[in-house]
């Protein structure tokens, strides 16, 4: 076989074969094909696209490039959540403590902050002395005891994915559905959960840009996850505007404890009382209204966040922080932003805020990167809300002067104005079973 032969059958509109698709993967992850034969085929995929099939040869064939995690150990419950990623996404500190506290199991590798996206680990990092370093006894025993766990990515988890993504970044070649859809489920058909529930995010912070690519990327992911035999469904939501009102580390652990506390802004209570009713259904069989109702009991009775506090605890962080979230460093600095008109708020430039955010300290350009915990955004005023001259939007959490005057001119660019009021947010576009 030759990868000559497999750039030009793709370039010119042919399927190729789950044999083909492995030679490629095999070869280019052991390093005999070169980047410039993997850049000419993942460009050809991008115009010609993929069937079903061959997408979901490509993602078992990345899947099983490197280490693969095995749940088995820990029974039939396994459940996993993905979110293709967004601003003030913090559902992942709500959904997996709650779907533990009704009988799943989540053993969940989680990954840092890059750009204008937040990382759940970096986020559970603002306990003091919170461990996301494990081994694989200790994720499987804590998984089990607990009924949840957190690490970081360690091991060779996908690494075909890993070095093609890398390749498609520089090479234009990230923005093609069978390219992400195969990338994504790799991951998680690697990590081993039996269920998965995809948050695939819809609007100007997120990848996809509307409802309708979401749509077809869910689609595709929900096919491919079911093709490998695990249970799958994805929820479409809107990453138009921030979820609630708290963008940067520390600021979005105390709003998640709210939520697991029976209070919190609604969009994120609608968005993690959907994700997390999917999750408890898909492994316990049970209706999804019904799921409905538990999460909002353990919401009220305490439950979800007493796992949340288990879990800090047995990974080696100060629970305390979870009854008391005042205890959070503050941030050396903060300013109030005022509306400079009058009108209601018709768009925020989602990835835009994102950007303040890590401009403000709560995020990284680079890997290497340090990030301030205590730094972000509250949002006191989103999308669809009237101000008046004066009004505080938001306030900045920062640690000087100079880096809150820096982020403050891109934050008002990213917002419009207008005199009348824009359509209602949906929060929750839709359902792909
Ligand atoms: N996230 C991924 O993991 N892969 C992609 O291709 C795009 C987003």
């Amino acid at each position: 076989m030759r990868m000559y032969d497999i750039i030009e059958k793709k370039r010119d509109g042919g399927t190729l074969s789950d044999e083909e698709i492995r030679f490629f993967i095999h070869g280019y992850t052991g390093g005999e094909i070169p980047d410039y034969q993997a850049s000419a085929l993942a460009m050809a995929i991008f115009f010609r696209g993929m069937t079903d099939e061959e997408m979901a040869s490509l993602t078992m064939a990345m899947a099983h490039s490197g280490d693969t995690v095995d749940l088995s150990s820990l029974g039939n419950r396994t459940v996993d959540k993905h979110s293709t990623g967004g601003v003030g996404d913090k559902t992942t500190l709500i959904v997996a403590p709650t779907v533990a506290a009704l009988g799943g199991v989540v053993a969940k590798m989680s990954g840092r902050g890059l750009g204008h996206t937040g990382g759940t680990v970096d986020k559970l990092e603002s306990f003091p002395g919170f461990r996301t370093e494990l081994s694989k006894e200790d994720f499987l025993r804590i998984a089990n005891d607990v009924g949840l766990c957190v690490a970081g990515q360690s091991g060779d988890l996908a690494p075909a994915d890993k070095k093609l993504y890398a390749l498609r970044d520089v090479t234009a070649t990230v923005n093609s559905v069978p390219l992400i859809a195969s990338s994504i489920m790799s991951k998680k058909l690697a990590a081993g959960s039996s269920a998965i529930v995809l948050d695939v995010k819809a609007g100007s912070g997120a990848f996809m840009k509307t409802v309708a690519d979401a749509r077809v990327l869910a689609e595709k992911m929900v096919a491919i996850g079911k093709s490998a035999g695990r249970r799958v469904c994805a929820v479409l939501t809107d990453m138009d505007v921030p979820l609630g009102h708290a963008i940067g580390n520390s600021l979005e652990v105390e709003e998640a404890i709210e939520v697991l506390n029976g209070g919190g802004p609604e969009d994120l209570q609608a968005v993690c009382e959907e994700l997390a009713s999917r999750m408890v259904s898909l492994v316990t069989g049970k209706s999804v209204d019904g799921c409905r109702s538990d999460v909002r009991r353990v919401w009220q009775n305490g439950e979800a966040l007493d796992k949340l506090a288990l879990l800090i605890r047995t990974q080696g962080g100060d629970d305390s922080y979870v009854r008391h979230p005042e205890k959070f460093p503050q941030a050396c600095y903060h300013r109030e932003i005022r509306s400079k008109q009058d009108g209601f708020i018709t768009h925020m430039e989602s990835a835009s805020i994102g950007t303040v955010a890590a401009m403000l300290g709560a995020g990284r350009e680079k890997k290497e990167d340090r990030i301030d915990l205590s730094a972000g955004i509250y949002l006191r005023k989103k999308t669809g809300d009237f101000v008046h001259t004066g009004d505080v939007i938001a306030d900045f959490y920062t640690a000087s002067a100079e880096k809150a005057d820096a982020a403050e001119d891109l934050f008002f660019r990213a917002l419009a104005f207008s005199d009348t009021a824009p359509e209602p947010v949906r929060v929750i576009y839709d359902v792909i079973e």
